[in-house]
């Protein structure tokens, strides 16, 4: 295999990437000057040594505890549960939440063989445990408003209730089928502003 084809089938296994636009892409950097492809290079090695999950959240970070969970201004009372760490990059940009977070790493799917154990819901439990009374007050479910991540959220108020802890879901504010991700600011605000109790 050539140094060319390599790199197009690493750059084609990237979600989004087609064959086609990996070639691009390869031609590209190749009429690039090297340094170029160093500080990708560099990027890429420095991320994927660096970046690990947070030890409270699961979110990501280059840290033991992420940036937000250190923050001593966040309300420490309210955790919003998404699926993925990518999720809240949407729900920070509004500015509007001041609670922390809990990454799920993905939602329940029988059919795809990921089931509670794949999932960080015993971790949340024992943090909302952990708070005790005057700790945690509210749960805030934010996976995505598909039936897996409806599924989920149901899993996750059952797991919960012993706690005692209120457990609300998003408002239907979200677009069926839409990705958290790439959810406007003014639609996540609304979805949060709006959340009911489970
Ligand atoms: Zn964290």
């Amino acid at each position: 295999m050539s140094a060319i084809d390599d790199l197009v089938t690493e750059l084609s296994r990237l979600p989004t990437i087609g064959r086609k636009s990996a070639l691009r892409l390869t031609y590209h950097l190749l009429r690039q000057p090297v340094e170029q492809s160093r500080r990708l290079a560099q990027a890429l090695v420095t991320l994927a040594e660096k970046v690990r999950p947070c030890s409270e959240c699961f979110n990501l970070t280059e840290a033991e505890r992420c940036a937000i969970c250190t923050d001593p201004r966040r309300d420490r009372g309210l955790i919003c549960v998404v699926e993925e760490a990518s999720d809240i990059p949407s729900i920070e940009r509004t500015g509007e939440y001041r609670g922390l977070y809990h990454v799920l790493g993905g939602r329940l799917a029988p059919l795809d063989g990921v089931g509670p154990a794949d999932l960080t819901v015993a971790a949340l439990v024992t943090r909302v445990t952990a708070g005790g009374p005057g700790g945690v007050r509210e749960v805030i479910v934010a996976t995505n408003p598909k039936l897996e991540g409806e599924a989920t959220a149901l899993y996750l108020q059952e797991q919960l209730k012993p706690t005692g802890v209120a457990v609300s879901r998003l408002a239907r504010g979200l677009p069926i089928g839409g990705d958290l991700e790439y959810a406007d600011g003014v639609t996540i605000v609304q979805a949060i502003a709006a959340r009911r109790a489970m």
